[in-house]
This record gives C-alpha cells, structure tokens and sequence, in this order.
C-alpha cells in the first residue's frame, strides 16, 4: 500500500463502498489522509459503571451478559437491548432500529462503548452508544478524542475512521514541502505528523498543533499566489478611462437620495483606479443594504460614456434581473444600453431570443458569472464587476488574463465582512473600499424568535403592516414538500399562507426552478408593489432589493448558518421604515437544539455584520474545523478569518521566500504544491 493506491484495492472495500467514496472525493489512500474531520467527539478515559453521571459523555469497557432484539411499542421500532457489566455494577444499553448488533456482537464479548448517559425513568442507560470489540488493535471509535467526518448518507463514521487508520501509515511518505527553516522557526508541526494528529488526536493540544500546522500551509500557499499575481498584474495593461464629470454630477442629482461620504469616496477611489493604465484590482466591501450597487452603477456609466462595455456579474438569475431592471431605470435617461444575458437566452423583454452580436453591442451586460464566463469573448471588457460571490476575483483573473489582449479592471461587491488588514494579508493583490456606514435613513432591524403558538399575532401583525402598504418576505428551506424532515416547502406554505392565512392578500411563489421569465415577472411585481408576500426559497438570500419590504420571515431558521440568516434579514431594513425579521423554529418535532437557540440569539442580539462573524466563529468553537466554509466564507478551509496571529506570520514568511526566489525556481516542491493548491481550490 502506498499514497496513490486506489481504495478499491484494500481490504473491506468493494465495488459500492469504493463508490461511495468517490461521492466524497476519496478514490487514494492519500485522499484519505487528507479529508479532515470537522470536529471531534471526547469520550475521554475510560470509567466504571459506578462513575456514570447523567446527560454526560462517557467511555466503558464491559462484558455483555444479556443481548436481545424485540419491537418497540409503536411496531415500526426495532429495539436492541443489552445488559452490560464491569467490575463495579450493571448497565441496560438500548440500540434503536440497528438489528445487526444482535448478529455483530454476542453474550460474553468484551466490548468498549462510548455515547451519552441518559436518565430513563430514574434509571441510568446508554442510548445507541457507539461500541467496538476488545481486540489486539487500538481502539479508535469508543476511546478518548473521536474525530467525526462529513459524510453522505451511504457511508458510516466507523467506515471512514477505519480506513483512515489503515492508511496512515503511509503518512511518512508524504513530503512535506514547507522547507525546514520556517516550521523550526515557527515550531510547526511535519506534515505526516500532523495528519496523524489531526484524525487521531490524543489530546486537545494535538488538535490545536496539527490544526496550526495544515492552516498555516493554508495560509502560506494563499499569501504566494496573491503575492505572484500582484507581480504580474503590474505588467499588464488596462484601457485607461476618462472621468465624465458633468454626467455623473446629472445622474447623482437623478437620485431620491444624496450619496453617503462612504460612497463618494469609494466611488472616487473606482474612478480614480479607472484611470489608470494599469488594471484595477478592488474589493468593495459594505454590510448589506449598505448601498454597494450604486457605487458599481457610477463605475459601470462611466465605463459606457467611454464607449467601452462592461460586464456585471450576479450571483443568480434572479439577482441579474433585479439588476438589469434597476439599472434600466437609472440610466433611462442616457444613451446608454443595457443588456440582460440569461439561461434561456431570451432578451429581458421576454419575447424574441437576442442575436449575441447584438447583446455585445450593449455598453452593459448583466447576467450570472457562469453564463457570461460562457457565452461572451470577455476580451473586449473594459471593466467586469461581481457582485456577492465570495471570490474576491482571483479566479476570474486568473481565467482571463490568458485570452485578453488587455487585461479589464476588476471590482469586486461583498458583503463578507473580512478585517481590511487582513483582506490584505489574505489576499494581497486587492484593493479596499469600505462602506461603513450605511445610508443615514435606516433603523435597526428588530429580529425575534417567535413561538409557535404566537404564529398567529405574527401574521395579525403582517396583516397590519400590508395595510399600511408595506411588504413581506416568507422564506422556507425547501421547494418541493418532503416527510421525512418535517420543513416546510415553499409550495405548502404559500398554498396554505393564500387560502387559510391570507385570503385577501396578493401572494407570489418564487424559487430556483421557474423560468427565468416567470421569476422576472414575480420579482417585477414584488419590487413594484403589485405582490405584497413573496413566499420564496433562499434564492433571495443575496443581494434582492425591494425597499418597501419590512417584514422577514424565515420558516425552519435552525436549517440556516448564521452568515446566510443576516443575508436573508438583509432583504429588509433598507429604507427609512422600521423593520422586523421573525424566526420560526418548531417545524421541526424535536425543537430547536441549544446550539441553534445560541445562534439565533447571536441574530436577534446583534444587527451588524461584523460582530456576528466573530460570534459565529466562537459559537462553534476550537473543536470545529470547517468553521469558514460553514459559515459563508468559502475561501479558507481550515484557517480562521480571524487568526491574525498566524495569518501574519504566513505573509512575512511567504514575502520572504518572494524577495528571494521571485519565481520560486529554487523552490520546486513548494511550486508544484501551489499548483494542487489552485485545484483543490478551483482557484485555476
Ligand atoms: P447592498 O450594499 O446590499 O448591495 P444596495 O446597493 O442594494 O445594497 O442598496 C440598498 C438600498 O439602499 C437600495 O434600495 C438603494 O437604492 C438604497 N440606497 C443606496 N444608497 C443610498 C443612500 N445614499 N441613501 C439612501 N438610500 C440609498
Ligand atoms: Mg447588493
């Protein structure tokens, strides 16, 4: 066995097993080692019967003295029961629905278990404990810092921790390519080492060390190819573009509303990028609603009086059309043409399909990132802005800079609230602009957690507010309606919301998979007023704007993470009219967790961005992992935005190497790790 063996050739691992795993992305031993677990379960050292406590975890070693399966009460439940013991006292154990243990374990066996003591009618118990037979090998699912994976339905905890152990012992052949100086200076861990330590831990302090060792690689690799492409953008060329003083003065007298300082000034520093001959490379970052799209509108105009065209890209279609109607509106008075590029080629009047030399005679062309990156030479782009991707343009960079002749400026809208001395360190080839105060007309948004037996005074007070001509969103987690997880689906909901709740009220249904004309027409009608409800999925989460919305509902909250939760508030709260966002929980039978309860306070506590990334990343804790990809920011797998520490540390050393060996010639092995890097990424 070695690092490039197929999995299909071990042991235990047939033809639907080896299948599942490629679901995962495992197909090598090597993939193995390499797929982290994004948190850990202690189980601790091992106690005796006597110690158990309630609502706790704990690890035992017992012999089985009684095993039977038999139904449950309600005939559907397989129960597995178990009398257990040790030196120091008795123990039922009860497995639910698993018939096999009754086959897999038998009376006599000596077996270790780990899992929660629960209180059962006076009686303590372990209910489905994981167990494992005493046998030569150590034992890796029952004792001490159990590491949990990200999994699909058809593969087990067991499964995985089972193979990853088999293949650990290739770990020593994996080479390390941080060159020695900087893990001694840094004291970071060898990398066979760490991925030991990372799936099988001994102590939290392992944790702690292999997790600093594999982000600082992260990070490392991150601030080089951020740092190379600084370098090499200083070499292309941009068109330069003149500034349209007096336009630009008429079009922001157009508006109901004078322009915030934040605004003025990013708008300035665009422009002023703009100008120049080398190509822009900006982030503009502003909470939501805090007024982004305007700032891209005086850039895109200016581009356009330049005779120059210039592409927006959206995150869905249904934020494209937003654009595309929002924009016509602005610019209507000047001769500037807009087009609306979407998956059914259709022209955003709706009716005949647009010649594509004639979607490129446009100055502005609007669509999702996907389909413009297909269907237009983005060589004739004088400027490409993006809106709400997380992405921050590496990519796109990367993807064009080969084709174009010169190279377009690049500006970048998020919401994403990174430190602006860490965007920097992150990414060190941008530019900021920050929008930190939001529009002076807004109030704080009041978020709640409303009961289920309070739903109906929350829909009087939608009623109300509808009266006043006000709207409302109701969001829920799934189209189509499903039994299993008890959610509520967006056609349920609006069907019951239409006849039983609000007879009177004019209901839209919107969600990912209508014609892109019918979500058109349903977010038109939403934007002027002629729906009062829109009943969506989360297709709304970014970016949509109808100013007249001041109520949010969200049906089954606990299926959100915390970034995706202050998205969809965002939708509201976004003119002078105060503004309510209503969190529904109890569609799920079991009630929300503790964890999710923790979680929705930090919603209802704080209105900013920034505060609730940070609550965030704490509510999760230093035993996750996957702490950034879970929470919305898809750029660092295991680094945290928020270790300054460490992230310093990877821009000095990567600068270092950099000054030294620019092209990193002398460096081969971190060279060809930075081209996986970029795949793994799909930052390539
Ligand atoms: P985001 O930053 O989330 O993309 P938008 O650009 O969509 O926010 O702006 C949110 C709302 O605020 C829009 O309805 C927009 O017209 C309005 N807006 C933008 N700038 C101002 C301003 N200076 N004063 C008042 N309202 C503004
Ligand atoms: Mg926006």
């Amino acid at each position: 066995m070695n690092l490039d063996t197929n999995l299909k050739e071990l042991n235990r691992v047939g033809a639907t097993t080896a299948s599942n795993l490629k679901k995962l992305g495992l197909e090598t031993i090597s993939d193995l080692l390499f797929y982290f677990p994004y948190r850990y379960e202690n189980f601790g050292d091992k106690i005796l019967i006597k110690e158990l406590q309630a609502n706790t975890n704990a690890h035992l070693v017992v012999q089985i003295n009684l095993l039977q399966n038999r139904r449950g009460r309600s005939r559907k439940i397989n129960l597995t029961e178990a009398l257990v013991s040790d030196e120091s006292g008795d123990l039922k154990v009860i497995w639910f629905n698993q018939p096999f243990i009754a086959k897999n374990l038998k009376v006599g066996d000596e077996i270790s278990l780990a899992g929660k003591v629960t209180n059962y009618h006076g009686q303590l118990i372990l209910n489905s404990p994981t167990y494992e037979k005493i046998s030569e090998r150590e034992l890796i699912h029952t004792a001490g810092l159990i590491p949990i994976y990200s999994l699909s339905a058809d593969t087990t905890q067991k499964q995985l921790r089972f193979l990853i152990k088999q293949a650990l012992p290739t770990a020593p052949e994996i080479i390390d390519w941080l060159p020695n100086n900087i893990k001694n200076d840094l004291g970071l861990l060898n990398l066979p080492l760490a991925l030991e330590r990372i799936h099988f831990p001994k102590t939290s302090d392992d944790i702690l060390h292999a997790k600093q060792r594999l982000a600082f690689s992260e990070l490392f690799l991150r601030q080089l190819r951020a740092q190379m492409i600084k370098k090499e953008l200083k070499t292309e060329v941009a068109p330069a573009l003149q500034y349209f003083n007096e336009e630009t003065n008429k079009l922001v007298k157009s508006l109901p509303f004078t322009l915030t300082p934040d605004q003025k000034k990013a708008a300035w520093e665009i422009i002023q990028d703009l100008e120049k001959a080398t190509p822009m490379s900006r982030l503009l970052e502003g909470d939501v609603g805090s007024g982004k799209t305007l700032v891209a509108v005086l850039a895109l105009f200016n581009v356009a009086l330049n005779g120059q065209i210039s592409a927006l890209m959206a995150p869905t279609e249904i934020l494209a059309v937003q654009h595309y109607l929002s924009l016509t509106k602005l610019l209507k008075d000047f001769p500037i043409k807009i087009s609306l590029l979407t998956r059914s080629n259709k022209q955003a009047n709706f009716s005949e399909k647009p010649k594509l030399d004639e979607l490129l005679s446009a100055n502005i062309i609007i669509g999702t990132q996907a389909l413009i990156q297909d269907k237009i030479d983005l060589s004739n782009i004088a400027l490409i802005i993006v809106d709400e991707q997380h992405r921050f343009g590496v990519k796109q960079r990367g993807h064009l800079s080969k084709q174009a002749k010169t190279a377009p400026h690049f500006l970048s809208l998020s919401a994403t609230p990174i430190p602006r001395s860490l965007a920097l360190a992150i990414y060190g080839n941008l530019n900021i602009s920050l929008l930190k105060n939001k529009p002076l007309n807004r109030q704080p948004i009041i978020t709640k957690i409303v009961a289920e037996n309070k739903r109906t005074t929350a829909y009087d007070f939608v009623k109300k507010e509808i009266k006043n001509g006000r709207q409302a969103f109701v969001v829920c987690p799934l189209i189509d309606p499903s039994d299993k997880s008890g959610y509520k689906s967006v056609k349920e909901e609006y069907e019951r919301l239409n006849q039983e709740i609000f007879p009177d009220i004019k209901i839209g249904l919107l969600h990912g998979k209508l014609k892109a004309n019918d979500k058109a027409k349903i977010m038109e009608d939403f934007a002027n007023n002629k729906i009062s409800i829109l009943v969506s999925t989360s297709v709304i989460e970014v970016g949509i704007d109808v100013p007249n919305a001041t109520i949010m509902i969200i049906e089954g909250a606990q299926r959100f993470g915390l970034a995706q939760l202050h998205q969809f508030r965002g939708r509201v709260g976004r003119d002078e009219f105060q503004s309510y966002c209503l969190l529904f929980t109890t569609d799920n039978s079991s009630g929300p967790s503790q964890k999710t309860q923790d979680r929705l306070e930090a919603l209802v506590k704080y209105n900013d961005g920034f505060k609730l990334a940070e609550e965030d990343l704490k509510l999760r804790g230093a035993g996750e992992i996957y702490g950034t990809i879970q929470s919305g920011y898809p750029e660092l797998k295991i680094a945290s935005l928020f270790d300054y520490d460490l992230i310093k540390k990877a821009a000095t050393a990567a600068e270092k190497i950099i000054s030294l060996d620019p092209d990193l010639d002398k460096h081969p092995l971190i060279k060809a790790q930075l081209g996986d890097f970029e795949k793994d990424y799909h930052l390539e």
